[in-house]
């Protein structure tokens, strides 16, 4: 039973996550009848009336998806409300507001508290809408919280005490937005669903694994956040980690949320730890460096705005993942992420082996293993490397291509991501949002990476922006007789 009747309160309505993404969101699930009654409140600190707050929502929809004849109506939803996060008066007023907007609306009590800020605040507001009555409804009350959730394990272990004191486990839903992308949700069904897959699916057939996601953008003005961040923490913790775990899950007994994310979490369980200095034998880093991105000259990392001239943040990381059980002993996931390098592209390449004999020869080399090749963004879609007679030829084979484009007919409309994750937190399925286990055991592996880089210093810069990474980065596939599959 579906009850799409809520009360959504955006924590941060004014920043900038509101506007580019939520507010474009909610605008077309509205315009696809998929909202019950709603109402919006839009808290953050600076003064503004209803009026005005409406325009900035009217002006984000507008430039996100163009005029639309129904917005008036859409942005007569929305109310806004200045607060001061750590004051208790704040939160008492906002809930007298909250409960007349709720009474008006006859929105059952069901509320949703959307935390889209800074993440210091995240854990003192969970306390205070707690404290402070805000949760004290009849309906559902669900959290909704975006990323960092702590920066290792130790804080992202108080971050969650302070979470849980105020909402239970299941009532917590925390962003991962590739959760949200059409390709990476596919990844299951591509996997289950398709009898010539799952049976290959596993050390006996598969050689390795490569899951890129590169960005031509450098840091832009987030040289604060990301100072105490870096790719790895940024990247692979989060993104990278949910796209290993789905590639390597075994398939659930039933898709409920719970049957999927224990899977996944038994994932997480037999990821091979690397500690100390074998961490140099698993993982590359690396910085930017001056270089060309679209004709464009740009500067090394340690130039951009809010940025250490001697910094040591990693903005590219490469790393082989090994999963020590049963179907994947001996298979790599390599995995690699950075900012200003060749093209912005997050794809998926399984390399499957070789057969156990080449009868047919291309005309100047050896016969190209099978890939399955998931693309995630910009393009989405599958591609299948075969190889096939080659037209006319006598005993040569050459390199086909079966490809599916996920555009076109089939994918008209593709919701955005933060349309489909809000819809689904308004539906009450979390399944695609990460499990707290899954957050824990991916900080305690990624934590030992950078206990170990943050010892050593690193010879930054390393690559060339517009580049695809160090050179330290394909040496970690050459030293096991592989190369990375070209992206772009
Ligand atoms: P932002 O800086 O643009 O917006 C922050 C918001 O918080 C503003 O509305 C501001 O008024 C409000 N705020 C700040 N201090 C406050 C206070 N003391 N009291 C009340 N309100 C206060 O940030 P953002 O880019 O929108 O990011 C928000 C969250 O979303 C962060 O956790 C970020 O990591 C995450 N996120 C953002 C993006 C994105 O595309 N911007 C993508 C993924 C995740």
């Amino acid at each position: 039973e579906q009850n799409m009747t809520s009360l959504i309160m955006i924590f941060g309505a004014t920043g900038d996550l509101a506007k580019r993404k939520l507010f474009p969101s909610l605008y077309r699930l509205f315009s696809k009848n998929k909202l019950d009654k709603f109402a919006v409140i839009g808290v953050a600190r600076r003064t503004l009336t209803n009026e005005e707050f409406q325009q900035s929502v009217r002006e984000s929809v507008v430039s996100a998806l163009g005029n639309k004849d129904n917005l008036d109506e859409f942005v007569s939803h929305f109310y806004y409300q200045s607060h001061d996060v750590a004051d208790s008066s704040s939160y008492i007023t906002l809930r007298k507001f909250a409960d007349k907007i709720d009474d008006n609306y006859q929105l059952e009590g069901n509320r949703i508290f959307y935390l889209a800020m800074a993440p210091e605040f995240f854990g003192p507001i969970a306390l205070h809408l707690k404290s402070d009555g805000l949760t004290d409804v009849k309906g559902y009350k669900r959290l909704v919280i975006e990323k960092p959730f702590g920066h290792d394990l130790e804080s992202a272990k108080e971050l969650n005490k302070q979470i849980r004191s105020a909402f239970l486990e299941k009532e917590v839903y925390r962003i991962d937005h590739y959760l949200g992308k059409e390709m990476v949700r596919n990844i299951e069904v591509i996997r289950f669903a398709n009898a010539i897959f799952e049976p290959l699916w596993n050390n006996r057939y598969i050689s390795n694994i490569q899951i890129t996601s590169s960005e031509t953008l450098g840091v832009e003005e987030r040289g604060r956040y990301y100072e105490t961040s870096g790719a790895l923490r940024d990247m692979l913790q989060n993104h990278m980690m949910q796209m290993v775990a789905l590639l390597a899950m075994e398939p659930p007994i039933k898709l409920t949320t719970d049957e999927i994310r224990s899977e996944k979490v038994r994932v997480f369980r037999a990821l091979r730890m690397v500690e100390g200095d074998d961490v140099n034998n698993y993982f590359v880093r690396g910085q930017y460096g001056e270089g060309t991105i679209d004709e464009k000259q740009v500067p090394k990392y340690r130039d951009e705005i809010m940025v250490d001239k001697e910094s040591n943040t990693e903005t590219f990381v490469a790393g082989k993942i090994m999963i020590d059980n049963f179907r994947w002993a001996g298979v790599p996931f390599y995995i690699r992420t950075g900012k200003r390098m060749a093209a912005k592209s997050t794809k998926i390449v399984v390399q499957f082996k070789d057969i156990p004999m080449n009868l047919y020869y291309q005309t100047d080399k050896l016969l190209n293993p099978n890939l399955l090749v998931i693309h995630i963004q910009p393009e989405e879609g599958i591609t299948l490397h075969l190889n096939a007679k080659k037209a006319g030829g006598h005993l040569d084979a050459q390199e086909v291509k079966l490809s599916f484009a996920n555009t076109g007919v089939h994918a008209m409309n593709t919701p955005e991501g933060y349309e489909k994750l809000l819809y689904d937190c308004m539906r009450g399925d979390a399944t695609n949002f990460t499990h707290w286990e899954e957050v824990a055991y991916s900080w305690a592996f990624v934590d030992k990476i950078s206990e170990a880089w943050k010892n050593a210093k690193a010879d930054f810069p390393n690559y060339e922006a517009g580049s695809m990474g160090p050179k330290e980065a394909d040496e970690l596939l050459e030293k096991d007789g592989r190369f990375w599959w070209p992206v772009t």
